[in-house]
């Protein structure tokens, strides 16, 4: 058995999973050593400007893990914790969610470590410049096109494009996705993750026999992944039981007002002082009693301690990397199943692939037809992953590392090691 040594890092983390498909594909070590080598790691310094005339520096990341299936693809994190192995643990994971749902694209992730709820719109607008900027030679529509990732919004996408094109003297809408819909974004990017998260969900519900209209959902985290999958699990009629942002938790067992809480949430940035649910502690959302449980904000949330405690039958991961290696042995044990990461958030990129497409085409879909093309490809890949699990007896984690790796291996195999 080739294994690659393990770090404790989160990158160290995530390779744990991939080692595991590895083994199972009978992967050889040049492979294996390839795969486990991000391709290119840019760390920069933007200095900018406070709207007080004083100037800071921030460190900033570029990672671009793999261009084997295509152009790199990954979205851009704004947050105090970003480090270059946070960075290169989701541009690993970028390259295997767009081989799992079968997008023509590699992997990559970027990220400014910074606390955007210190910044203004004006000087968030000058980080994105400034970072966009020194960006303007790796990045492009044929090279690596970013998106949305945690605290960056359409908003910073369009600073993002604009600072691009101003660079390269045309206009490139298609360097970014998640866009507005006014400067080349697609109709149902927005949604398009949690939709994602509630489209595995269902169909995982359908087959575990669990009646969606009867079922339970907690959700961690309410930003654009959390908040848009609790939104379509309530319209599809479940309950949901919980839901979090950073401040804490909010719990009712006859359900929370999903659309009073989306009002709330926009108005004030927040649920602090979200009212028509008791006030529980993140921790207590985890373990708290539900069938679906969807973890949307961060990694390494699901541990060795708490997952003897978790309640649900059923976890979709909606955030990147929530569960570590320990904690999903537990969940395995105990008969919890998993949809990983790379299926269950999958749903962003791949409208995110469908906007791409839209602005090379110059002509745009309405969004019935997003959705229906979203829900086809999340479906036929779950249905695969499915498939594997049992003809390989692997959990939906590694029968999903399973089918992306063979995918990232044939298209490393036809063009050749340019050595
Ligand atoms: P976001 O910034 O819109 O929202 C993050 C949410 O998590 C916020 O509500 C924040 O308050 C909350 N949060 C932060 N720390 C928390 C904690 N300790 N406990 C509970 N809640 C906490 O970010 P997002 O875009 O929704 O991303 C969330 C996760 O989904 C990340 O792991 C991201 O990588 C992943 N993801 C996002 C997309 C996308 O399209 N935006 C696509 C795929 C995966």
């Amino acid at each position: 058995m080739n294994t690659v040594v393990r770090d404790v890092s989160i990158f160290g983390e995530a390779i744990a999973y991939f080692n595991e498909a590895a083994d199972l594909l009978e992967l050889d070590s040049g492979m294996r050593q390839i795969l486990t080598h991000p391709t290119r790691q840019i760390i920069f310094s933007i200095p900018f400007q406070r709207d007080s005339g004083e100037f800071e520096v921030f460190t900033a990341y570029r990672v671009q893990y793999n261009f084997a299936r295509g152009p790199a693809k990954g979205g851009i994190r704004y947050h105090p914790g970003v480090t270059l192995d946070e960075v290169t643990a989701l541009a690993f994971w970028m390259t295997w969610k767009c081989a799992v749902v079968d997008l023509p694209f590699g992997g990559a992730k970027g990220g400014v470590t910074c606390d955007p709820s210190t910044l203004s719109s004006s000087e968030l607008e000058r980080i994105t410049r400034r970072y966009a900027a020194d960006l303007v030679e790796v990045v492009g529509p044929d090279k690596d096109v970013p998106a949305p990732d945690v605290n960056t919004t359409p908003q910073v996408m369009a600073w993002f494009m604009d600072t691009y094109s101003m660079h390269v003297r045309q206009n490139q809408p298609g360097v970014v996705t998640g866009k507005p819909i006014e400067i080349g974004g697609s109709r149902g990017r927005v949604e398009a993750t949690g939709r994602g998260v509630t489209i595995c969900a269902l169909d995982q519900m359908r087959e575990m026999g669990i009646d969606p209209k009867r079922a339970s959902i907690a959700v961690q985290g309410f930003g654009n992944v959390g908040l848009n999958a609790a939104k379509l699990f309530a319209e599809r009629g479940s309950k949901v039981v919980a839901i979090s942002d950073v401040t804490g938790a909010y719990h009712n067992p006859e359900g929370v007002d999903v659309d009073a809480a989306v009002t709330y949430a926009r108005k004030f940035r927040t649920l602090e002082g979200f009212g028509g649910a008791e006030r529980i502690s993140n921790a207590e959302l985890l373990v708290s009693e539900c069938d679906v449980l969807v973890p949307a904000a961060l990694e390494n949330v699901f541990t060795a301690e708490n997952a003897p405690k978790v309640k649900a039958k059923l976890v979709v991961e909606g955030a990147n990397g929530p569960t570590t290696p320990e904690a999903d042995r537990i969940f395995k044990e105990r008969g919890i199943t998993v949809i990983p990461d790379i299926m269950g958030n999958a749903g962003g990129v791949t409208v995110s692939y469908f906007e791409w497409a839209q602005d090379r085409m110059g002509y745009f879909w309405k969004e019935k037809e997003v959705n229906e093309r979203l829900e086809d490809v999340l479906l036929s890949n779950l249905h695969e992953i499915r498939e594997i699990t049992r003809r390989r007896g692997a959990t939906l984690r590694t029968a999903a590392y399973t089918l992306a790796i063979d995918r990232v291996v044939r298209a490393l195999k036809l063009r050749g090691i340019y050595s």
